[in-house]
């Protein structure tokens, strides 16, 4: 299996890439609207294929950049039919299984932060990506897509602590760096949730939580509802020559491509150790 864990230091955001690593299938869940050229770039240097793009839920912090991967990759989308989104391939149910070469992931619906809330987790119990539903020592806020505290207490309970204590638990954000727990240490040390704790205690906690709304809410919404494909499509990446994004994070063109158009470019010698 190939699995990398990537951030979004704008919104605290994670995606996830997973690969089979037989037959190079993907998936990223969550990917992150500015981050998709990254992405795409790291699908690539792997040699994989970019099949699904999956969605924890509708995001109210950043846009998500499954339409724009699926634009650059032909990947699918896959979102919860809960969630409401329009323009994805794929509607997931509760319990629907994702295939991804000789694996797969499995949908579990966790409603509560909204409605259309799912977490991902592997055939076999060693990971789960539990979006905004479970974070590490917190969980996602539900006052307001829907959310509804009592029902998040109970997709918790009874979806995600029902796994083996040892799965790893991989959340949509982190605010303080950390990058991921496992169910065990959750079901005991969750200040909120852990296994000690009562519903109706969880409910008056979420209750009055009185937090702003997210910056984003406003923009991202609307835009994650359409899978992320902005009002404006035209332009979104440099055309003057066919460029590649790397990984590393430079554009780069081929040389071949510069002895071609030598005359309508400007070459400008950067290298480090010339004065
Ligand atoms: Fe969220």
């Amino acid at each position: 299996m190939v699995f990398r864990q990537l951030f979004d230091p704008q919104s605290s955001t994670y995606t996830y890439l997973l690969a089979d690593t037989a037959t190079r299938g993907a998936v990223l869940i969550d990917p992150v609207f500015e981050q998709a050229r990254r992405d795409a770039a790291l699908v690539e240097e792997l040699g994989l294929k970019l099949a699904w793009t999956l969605e924890t839920h509708v995001h109210a912090d950043h846009i998500t950049g499954a339409w724009l991967l699926r634009e650059k990759l032909g990947s699918r989308i896959a979102v919860s039919r809960a969630g409401g989104a329009e323009g994805a391939d794929r509607q997931l149910e509760n319990n629907e299984w994702i295939e991804l070469g000789k694996r797969k992931i499995q949908a579990r619906a966790t409603p509560g932060h909204t409605n259309g809330c799912m977490t991902y987790v592997l055939d076999d119990h060693s990971m789960a990506f539990t979006g905004d539903a479970l974070l590490i020592r917190g969980c996602g806020r539900t006052d307001f897509q829907q959310g509804d505290a009592r029902s998040l207490f109970r997709s918790v309970r009874s979806q995600i602590f029902s796994l083996p204590d040892e799965c790893l638990v991989y959340p949509g954000h982190d605010y303080r760096g950390l990058t991921m727990t496992s169910v065990g240490e959750e079901k005991l040390y969750n200040p909120r949730l852990a296994e000690s704790i009562g519903e109706g205690d969880f409910v008056g906690y979420m209750e009055h939580l009185g937090l702003a709304h997210p910056k984003q809410m406003a923009i991202a919404v609307p835009v994650n509802l359409k899978c992320g494909k902005p009002e404006k499509t035209s332009s979104l990446e440099p055309e003057w020559a066919p460029l590649t994004y790397t990984f590393a994070g430079i554009w780069e063109v081929q040389p071949h491509w510069l002895e071609e158009n030598l005359r309508a470019v400007q070459i400008v010698d950067v290298s480090p150790g010339r004065s």
